[in-house]
């Protein structure tokens, strides 16, 4: 059977794609990709042209079977998203799933995740962390998945996309207390790249302030809560109450 090689590519410059990587996608029969015109461009960059598989969540369990098929049968596939790692917020852990049971082999090509390039750059405790994805775009249910990890003493991460940005922050701000150290990781690897740090609330204020501060693809990263977390939490409640008063 061939070799199910699941590629991570670039979060934004281009230059992070591995060598290994550039090789794996010019040698198999096919690349799965989540948006086969992205891909497409992708590998025009470095020259390449491959079949190209559409695999969206929509139709990962019916892609899934047929490429397992085409792997039983001896060739060898590359799966990957728009950017950085498949299956981190991306689609691919059915086919994945789907290929372990019949047994074929995955084999990781790593590379960029978002993730992890912030935790890298935050400053913020790494040796235990806890990813979060995105949060629920309705505000009831993201302030009810916030409360749910007040108390988290591991350094969380978020992913998050610009049109939400400053309620997410103000959302957090209220559920962990505006006084929580974060940082605020934008465009990484791009032009314009920013690594904003301070607490909860003067981070929300730096993105209400300047509108370019809410342009583009960010990760939030959160200080998990400390020992005092429940006494800060109520101090910074206090505070926030006082603060909202103020506030239009
Ligand atoms: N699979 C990707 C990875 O490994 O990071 C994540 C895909 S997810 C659909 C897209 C989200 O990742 C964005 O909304 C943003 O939160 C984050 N992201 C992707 N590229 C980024 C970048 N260059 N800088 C900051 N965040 C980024």
């Amino acid at each position: 059977p061939g070799t199910l090689h699941v590629v991570a590519t670039p979060i934004g410059n281009l230059g992070d794609l591995s060598p290994r990587a550039l090789e794996t996608l010019r040698t198999v029969a096919a690349v799965c990709a989540e948006d086969t015109r992205h891909t497409r461009q992708l590998l025009s960059h470095f020259g390449l042209e491959r079949p190209l598989v559409a695999l969206h969540q929509h139709n990962e369990d019916a892609q899934a079977a047929q490429l397992v098929a085409r792997l039983q049968a001896g060739e060898s596939l590359a799966l990957v998203s728009d950017a950085g790692t498949p299956l981190v917020s991306d689609p691919g852990y059915r086919v994945v799933r789907a290929a372990r049971a019949a047994g074929i082999r995955v084999s990781p090509v790593p590379g960029a995740c978002a993730a992890i390039a912030a935790l890298s750059v935050a400053g913020l405790p790494s040796d235990r962390f806890a990813f979060e994805g995105f949060l629920p775009a309705k505000g009831a249910a993201r302030r009810e998945r916030l409360s749910r990890l007040a108390a988290e003493s591991r350094t969380l991460l978020f992913y998050e996309s610009a049109h939400r940005i400053d309620e997410a922050l103000e959302d957090m701000a209220a559920a962990f207390g505006p006084q929580r150290p974060a940082v605020l990781a934008r465009e990484l690897t791009k032009l314009f790249e920013t690594v904003l740090d301070g607490t909860l609330a003067g981070l929300l204020a730096k993105v209400q302030a300047d509108p370019n501060q809410r342009k583009g693809e960010f990760v939030v990263v959160v200080e998990g809560a400390g020992d005092d977390a429940d006494a800060r939490l109520a101090e910074g409640k206090r505070l926030y109450a006082k603060l909202a008063e103020h506030l239009p």
